[in-house]
């Protein structure tokens, strides 16, 4: 077989298990969310009609975020696809939904279609925007666990083959005097995880600085034992920090350091606001790693934008494809350069 069509066979694969983790991923978020109208029914009628606006908030961009993934795999449109997001949707809801809310047929329009106000916009992978709603909705009487110990124990419902389902997890110890403050490392498949690690390097950047230490972080990691199943479910388990985050928060001279993981890809990047990180990013916007790492996001962003909108053939899939692997999507990591670690691009796994 041509490397290349091995290459392709391995895309459509991915492409055609997508749906199942987004189908997976809705139907916990669904059921969280009739968890709580049942809690509060009970409570009171004032907490209910609350939670019912509140979801009615937090809903539609999380389901656009789903459906963004699933436009990326080069299915932009749902027209006539009986098992498109938002039938779903319905068939799980009562609530009437209004024209405009069919996400499903997912297009940036041409004021969203640049890569910057994509990466500025509130969009971020599923699991994070699944998090901020459990933030906001912890904010209610009757709801007394922290808004944290929730968002992981509904996200360990996931199954592990769910690519949805991030691999890391992490909160800060518990402090009175701060906000609570948890995150998630990049949970979506290889194919996209350059785009939302750019999207995720943006929008972190500006956040100034929240005086959290590495060490003042707890990190959890999904242990998986022995092989990933199909119907294993693994709970996060507390776990040493990565290399990757003890060079960038802690400031590591170990020349030798293992374990570094994709720069930015890690959960401790949502919880640690530093002003370090704008920069590291502005160092390095002059250089051909960053360059590299961004037109290739950019070339793919084109790319969808060209994409057919209704149901794309199979040559067409395989041209999209082509071109972002030619663009050679790239990542970010640290690599010892003889007195100090740099950050360099790195082929991404979907490019190699
Ligand atoms: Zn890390």
């Amino acid at each position: 077989m041509d490397p290349n069509d091995a290459l392709l066979a391995g895309f459509l694969r991915e492409r055609s298990r997508i749906f199942k983790d987004i189908k997976q991923f809705l139907s916990m978020v669904l059921k969280y969310c009739l968890y709580l109208e049942k809690k509060t029914k009970d409570s009171s009628i004032k907490s209910y009609m609350y939670i019912a606006a509140k979801i009615r908030i937090n809903l539609p961009p999380l389901i656009e975020s789903l459906c963004l993934i699933h436009a990326l795999y080069g299915y932009p449109d749902s027209s006539g696809n009986e098992t498109g997001l938002w039938d779903y949707c319905k068939k799980a809801e009562d609530e009437k939904e209004d024209e405009e809310h069919k996400f499903w047929r997912f297009k940036f329009s041409d004021e969203t279609s640049t890569l910057e106000s994509i990466c500025t916009s509130l969009w971020r992978e599923p699991a994070y925007m699944f998090l901020e709603m459990v933030r906001d909705l912890c904010d209610i009487d009757g709801v007394d666990e922290e808004a944290s110990t929730i968002g992981r124990k509904w996200l360990e419902c996931l199954y592990d083959t769910n690519y949805l389902k991030p691999k890391t997890w992490a909160e800060v110890v518990a402090d009175k005097k701060r906000p609570e403050c948890f995150g998630v490392s990049v949970g979506v498949r290889t194919f996209v995880r350059p785009l939302f690690l750019y999207i995720k390097l943006s929008q972190l950047r500006k956040n100034g600085n929240n005086h959290v230490k590495l060490e003042d972080v707890n990190a959890f990691r999904r242990i998986i034992n022995g092989k990933k199943n199909h119907d294993s479910k693994s709970e996060y388990t507390k776990s040493e920090k990565c290399g990757s985050c003890e060079i960038f928060f802690a400031g590591c001279k170990d020349t030798n350091k293992k374990n570094i993981n994709m720069f930015g890809n890690c959960a401790e990047y949502d919880v640690i606001q530093t002003e370090n990180l704008d920069r590291v990013l502005r160092r390095i916007e002059t250089t051909n790693h960053w360059k590299d790492f961004k037109s290739a996001c950019e070339e793919h962003f084109k790319e969808f934008n060209k994409l057919k909108r209704d149901n794309p053939s199979q040559d067409e899939l395989k041209s999209y494809y082509a071109k972002i692997r030619e663009a050679k999507p790239k990542m970010l990591q640290y690599q010892w350069k003889s007195d100090i670690y740099e950050l360099v691009a790195v082929d991404s796994p979907c490019s190699k």
